[in-house]
């Protein structure tokens, strides 16, 4: 046996090869829970350290915005975990973050007109993106106007890419909505958005391309939250609540985030309504990779427990290989390695 799997619809169980020894299976079993492995699906790798994001939970990441040919050496290296990424934000000129003192050159693609938009996404698809990032921040600058973001929408998904947008300031989530947006990169935190447009939100995949959020709540206040961790909260919860798409993203590199899995995080999205099986669909999300698996040490909770539980236990998780677990002397870790305080 493996320990209890627990495996919410929609995600594969954790198979583990044939090869891997019973007193393997057993030690693990024993000392802990095997589980399908974690995304952040929120980071810039540029602003961090990323050694110790395995041993911290974290088995794969999505990097929303640096300079491409750097993502790009992220994505060959073993060391780290699985890394899609976007590549450069396409903005507005002079738009957000065009003018940030942490943007390097080359992280940024300001896209004029609509051509130049179907260009950037082309840039970016060439220099390896797995989706494109638009910024639509409309109280820190200009943002594209409906028929480049339009562009930006049509080319990246006649090119096989989701497109994530930074949407903040009045009426851009709803733009962005309009726009087909695949993704938000931060649950809403600007306004309260309205029970309609969250039902229509969150309806949308029955018909077309499914809208998701990713989560981001820790970083309003980073553990003293601010007004707009509770709106962010709030209108994640009733997105949830009417079948909305949540992932786990935690735009680490913006502020005192851990580098791994951030408890507060997984807290905050709990308190939002989240219970163990969304925690976990939150987590693994669509795109899990390969050959890695989440383990967490120790018992896990009764399944009873609340939400809150279950995300303190979640963030205690380490990354283990598969291909590790074929020596017969394999000692899966005995405590926890961190995750965040
Ligand atoms: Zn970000």
């Amino acid at each position: 046996m493996t320990g209890p799997l627990v495996v919410p619809p929609g995600v594969a169980p954790v198979a583990l090869p044939a090869d891997v020894p019973p007193e393997v299976r057993r030690r693990l079993g024993e000392c802990g829970t095997l589980l399908p492995p974690f995304t952040d699906a929120h980071v810039h790798l540029g602003l961090v350290d990323p050694a110790p994001l395995r041993a911290h939970g974290v088995a794969a990441v999505h990097d929303l915005g640096w300079v491409s040919g750097a993502a790009a050496a992220w994505a060959d290296d073993p060391a780290l975990p699985r890394v899609l990424y976007a590549g450069a934000f396409l903005t507005a000129p002079g738009g957000y973050p065009s003018d940030r003192a942490w943007a390097p050159a080359g992280a940024v693609e300001e896209v004029a007109d609509p051509d130049a938009a179907a260009a950037a996404v082309d840039r970016q698809v060439a220099a390896g993106a797995s989706f494109v990032k638009v910024a639509l921040h409309g109280t820190a600058g200009p943002v594209p106007d409906d028929a480049t973001l339009a562009a930006v929408v049509g080319r990246a998904h006649a090119r096989g890419c989701d497109v994530v947008a930074h949407a903040e300031g009045p009426g851009q989530v709803a733009r962005a909505f309009e726009a087909g947006v695949d993704r938000l990169a931060h649950a809403p935190f600007s306004e309260r958005l309205p029970d309609e447009l969250l039902a229509a939100m969150a309806a949308r995949g029955a018909t077309r391309r499914p809208m998701t959020w990713l989560s981001t709540l820790d970083i309003h206040g980073w553990g003293t939250p601010t007004p707009e961790h509770a709106v962010a909260l709030d209108n994640l919860g009733r997105f949830a609540v009417a079948g909305g798409r949540v992932r786990y993203g935690t735009d680490l590199g913006n502020g005192p985030l851990p580098v791994g899995l951030n408890a507060r995080e997984l807290a905050a999205l709990a308190a939002a309504g989240l219970g163990r099986r969304s925690l976990l669909t939150a987590l693994v999300g669509d795109d899990p990779p390969a050959g890695l698996v989440s383990f967490v040490p120790g018992p896990a909770p009764a399944r009873a427990d609340d939400g809150a539980v279950h995300a303190a236990w979640l963030a205690r998780a380490t990354v283990l290989d598969l291909a590790d677990l074929r020596d017969p002397a394999f000692v899966p870790p005995a405590a926890a390695p961190g995750g965040a305080a």
